[in-house]
């Protein structure tokens, strides 16, 4: 951990002071967000389910950025690892103010060929965990009035996704919590906002052959594929204390595949 340096200048550090939990924030997109709040001025924890050694590097990027990092495991999709995770976020670093909901898993294959346990795998990774980590850190945010929850949907969620149904229905359901909590938490300065990414280029692709990436941006009408920083992009933008009047929302950097 690097010691606190003074805010730089406010209009390109809009989140100084302020503190970040990204979630499943080793690789992709997660990191990218970390980073981009990083680069922002919010001190950020960085949680990983696996591998240490990736989340370590992504803290070490977000403090070149002049604010603190922390990397630290908990999976998600427990209560008291949840719970866990943004204690530490609070002992470290004070009231968490951001909270993006972004570790999930995906699946691709025929819905008669899915079993009941790839059902609630895909579930309780993309709408248990972000519940719980939710449920978690509201305590703190209604303390303080103040709060921002991003959650990481899919276009899919909008669209729903051929050979994709649970994680489409996980995505969907992301969506509906957002909404639903916007209009509770309102009266108390906290926005919940989705963010619903078209595909990007990260892991979760890789069970996409070459030709399909392709097709993919072919079908794209800005002709690519998107970036784990085009996503951070909509997340920065969603953290902004300037956001204060977007809630509900669902931001899809989808490069126009679905309007
Ligand atoms: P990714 O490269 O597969 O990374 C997923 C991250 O989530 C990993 O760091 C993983 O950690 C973590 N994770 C999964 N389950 C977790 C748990 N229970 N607890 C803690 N961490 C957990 O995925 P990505 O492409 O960056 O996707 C990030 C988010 O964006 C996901 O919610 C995804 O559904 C959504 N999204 C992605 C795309 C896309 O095209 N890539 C499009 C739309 C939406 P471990 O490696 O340790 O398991």
């Amino acid at each position: 951990m690097t010691s606190r340096t003074p805010s730089l200048n406010p209009c390109t550090r809009p989140l100084a002071g302020q503190t970040a939990i990204v979630t499943g924030a080793s690789r992709g997109i997660g990191a990218a967000v970390a980073v981009g709040l990083a680069r922002a001025g919010a001190d950020v924890v960085v949680n990983y389910r696996r591998n240490a050694e990736m989340a370590e590097s992504v803290a070490a990027i977000c403090r070149q950025h002049d604010v603190r990092a922390l990397a630290v495991q908990a999976d998600v999709s427990q209560a008291a690892d949840a719970e866990a995770l943004v204690q530490t976020a609070s002992v470290n670093f004070g009231t968490p103010s951001i909270l993006v909901n972004n570790a999930g898993i995906a699946h691709t294959g025929l819905l008669l060929d899915m079993t009941e346990e790839e059902w609630d795998a895909v579930m309780t990774s993309n709408l248990k965990a972000p519940f719980l980590c939710t449920k978690a850190v509201l305590p703190h945010m209604i303390r303080a009035q103040y709060g921002r929850i991003i959650n990481l949907s899919s276009m899919w969620g909008l669209a729903g996704g051929s050979c994709e149904a649970a994680y489409s229905a996980s995505k969907g359901g992301v969506i509906a919590l957002t909404k639903a909590l916007a209009k509770e938490m309102g009266p108390s300065g906290i926005t919940v906002n989705a963010v619903a990414p078209g595909a990007i280029q990260t892991d979760m692709l890789e069970n996409l052959s070459d030709e399909d990436l392709a097709l993919l941006a072919d079908e794209t009408p800005v002709g690519r594929l998107g970036t784990a920083e085009d996503v951070a992009h909509a997340v920065t933008f969603l953290a902004l204390p300037a956001s204060s009047f977007v809630t509900g929302q669902v931001l899809s950097p989808n490069g126009g595949y679905i309007t």
